[in-house]
C-alpha cells in the first residue's frame, strides 16, 4: 500500500491511558505518510486505546469497534490498552479487529503500522515480550496542562480490581531519570504538570526512593509553573507530602484520594490497606494545614458484601468528613478478581439507589465547597477553548471558573475574584 493514509485515534479511560496514547501517536503526527483524522471520519486505520476498569468501559470499546467497522469495512483496526491485554482472543475473533496489542507491544505501534502501509505482514507475538522496566509518556498537544506518567503497574491486590493483571507490577524510573525527562519536556515552559500513574504514591519503590523526594525535586524545575498530584492511595499519602504541598507555592492544594467504602468491614473485604480512621486523619491533616484545599474522594456503591448497614456507615462517614466532592462508581464485577467470586448481598436495584444517594451527597458537598470560596481571590489558569462565549479555567484548589471569552486569556494565569456560582456550577469571576 502506498501514499498517505488517514489514521484516527481514540482513547478510553484514565489520564494515564491518555498520556500513553499521546506519546505513542506522536510519531504519526511527525510523519508525512499519515494524515490524522477524527475517529468518526472515514479513515484507513483506526487505533483504539482501550480500558478495562469496568464492564462498561469494555462495552463502550466494543461499540466503537463496531462503529468504525461500519464507517469503513476495509479499515485496518488496532485495539490496544488494558482490555486488549486482558481479552485479546475474544476481541480479535468476535469483533473483526485486525490487530490486538498488549501493553508491551503497543509501544511498537508505529513500526507495525509502517509495515502494514508498505504491504508487509506485521508480526506480533502477544505476551512474548517480558514486562518492560518502565516507559514514561506525556500528553503532548495541549500546552495548558501536561499529563506526565511517572509510574506504572500496581503491587496491591484490591479484591475488586483487575488493573494489576492488566498493568503488571509497580515500576517507575528513578528520580534522576524522571527529572532528566522533565527537564527536556520543560524546555518549552509548562503551565501545569499533572503527575499520573496507576499507583503514584508507590513511585521509586524499586530504587529505594520515594514519591515525596520526587515531588521536592520536581518543585525545583523553574519552567514548570504548577504541579498537580493525581489520585494517591491514602496509606501512601504521607504527612510529609501533605506538609510539602502546604508549604509549596507550586504544588496545588488539590488531592484525589480513593476511599471506596466507609465501612471498615468492607474495606477489609476489599483488601484495602487502611481503615476509616487512617483516612479521616489524612483528611483532617490536609484541612488543618490547607483549610480551602480541594479533596476529591472515590467511593464504590454496591460492593458484593456491602449490607444496608455498611452503606449507611459510608454515608455517615462521608457526611461528617470535610471533603469537597465524590467520584461515585457502581461496583462492576471483573472476571478473575477475588470479588467476582464473593457472595452478592447487594441487589442491582440497591446498587443503583446507593449510587444515587452518594451522587446527591457529592453534589451537596460540592456546593458547600464552592460557597466556602465565595469572594476569594485566586490565580486561575485559563484553558484554550471557548464554550458558549465563555472561557473556563481552574483555581489552585480546582474550582472551575468562567468569564466571557477573550483571546488574551487563553492558556494564561490570571488573578481573579470569585463573584457568584452559576447554574452549571462554575464560578463567575472578575479578572483583577
Ligand atoms: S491500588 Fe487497588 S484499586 Fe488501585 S490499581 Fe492497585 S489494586 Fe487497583
Amino acid at each position: 500500500m502506498k501514499g498517505k493514509l488517514k489514521i484516527a485515534f481514540y482513547t478510553f479511560g484514565c489520564k494515564l491511558n491518555f498520556s500513553e496514547a499521546s506519546s505513542i501517536s506522536s510519531s504519526f503526527f511527525d510523519c508525512d505518510n499519515y494524515e490524522i483524522v477524527n475517529i468518526y471520519d472515514q479513515a484507513d486505520i483506526y487505533v483504539l486505546n482501550s480500558c478495562s476498569v469496568t464492564a462498561n468501559a469494555e462495552k463502550k470499546c466494543i461499540e466503537l469497534i463496531r462503529r468504525v467497522r461500519r464507517q469503513n469495512s476495509n479499515a485496518f483496526i488496532v485495539v490496544m490498552g488494558c482490555f486488549a491485554q486482558l481479552k485479546p482472543d475474544s476481541i480479535k475473533s468476535q469483533y473483526n479487529v485486525n490487530i490486538v496489542l498488549d501493553n508491551q507491544n503497543k509501544y511498537d505501534l508505529f513500526d507495525i503500522i509502517e509495515k502494514y502501509r508498505t504491504g508487509k505482514e506485521p508480526e506480533i507475538n502477544l505476551f512474548d515480550k517480558k514486562e518492560v522496566d518502565f516507559i514514561s509518556s506525556y500528553s503532548g498537544s495541549d500546552r495548558t496542562r501536561v499529563f506526565f506518567k511517572i509510574q506504572d503497574g500496581c503491587d496491591y491486590n484490591c479484591s475488586y480490581c483487575i488493573v494489576p493483571k492488566a498493568r503488571g507490577r509497580s515500576r517507575s524510573d528513578n528520580i534522576e531519570k524522571t527529572i532528566e525527562k522533565l527537564n527536556v519536556l520543560a524546555e518549552n515552559p509548562v503551565k501545569e504538570l499533572v503527575l499520573t500513574g496507576v499507583n503514584i504514591g508507590d513511585f521509586g519503590k524499586r530504587h529505594n526512593e520515594s514519591f515525596f523526594e520526587l515531588l521536592k525535586e520536581i518543585s525545583k524545575i523553574d519552567n514548570i509553573q504548577r504541579l498537580r498530584i493525581s489520585s494517591i492511595e491514602p496509606d501512601l499519602l504521607e504527612d510529609d507530602i501533605i506538609k510539602l504541598v502546604a508549604e509549596s507555592s507550586k504544588i496545588m492544594p488539590h488531592f484525589h484520594i480513593p476511599l471506596q467504602s466507609g465501612s471498615d468491614k468492607v474495606l477489609k473485604e476489599m483488601k484495602r490497606k487502611y481503615d476509616t480512621r487512617l483516612f479521616a486523619n489524612k483528611v483532617y491533616k490536609i484541612k488543618e494545614l490547607m483549610p480551602l484545599a480541594c479533596i476529591a474522594v472515590d467511593v464504590i456503591a454496591g460492593f458484593p458484601t456491602e449490607t444496608e448497614d455498611d452503606f449507611k456507615k459510608t454515608v455517615r462517614f462521608l457526611e461528617n468528613l470535610p471533603v469537597s466532592y465524590l467520584h461515585v462508581f457502581k461496583f462492576s464485577k471483573r472476571e478473575n478478581t477475588i470479588a467476582a467470586d464473593m457472595e452478592n448481598v447487594c441487589k442491582p436495584y440497591d446498587k443503583k439507589i446507593r449510587s444515587n444517594t452518594l451522587k446527591e451527597l457529592s453534589q451537596n458537598k460540592l456546593m458547600a465547597f464552592y460557597e466556602l470560596n465565595k469572594c476569594k481571590e485566586y490565580d486561575v489558569l485559563f484553558e484554550n477553548k471557548a464554550s458558549n462565549g465563555f472561557i473556563s479555567g481552574y483555581t489552585p484548589n480546582y474550582l472551575k471558573v468562567k468569564t466571557p471569552y477573550k483571546e488574551n486569556l487563553v492558556n494564561q494565569l490570571k488573578k481573579v475574584y470569585l463573584r457568584e456560582i452559576s447554574d452549571d456550577i462554575k464560578y463567575e469571576c472578575d479578572i483583577l
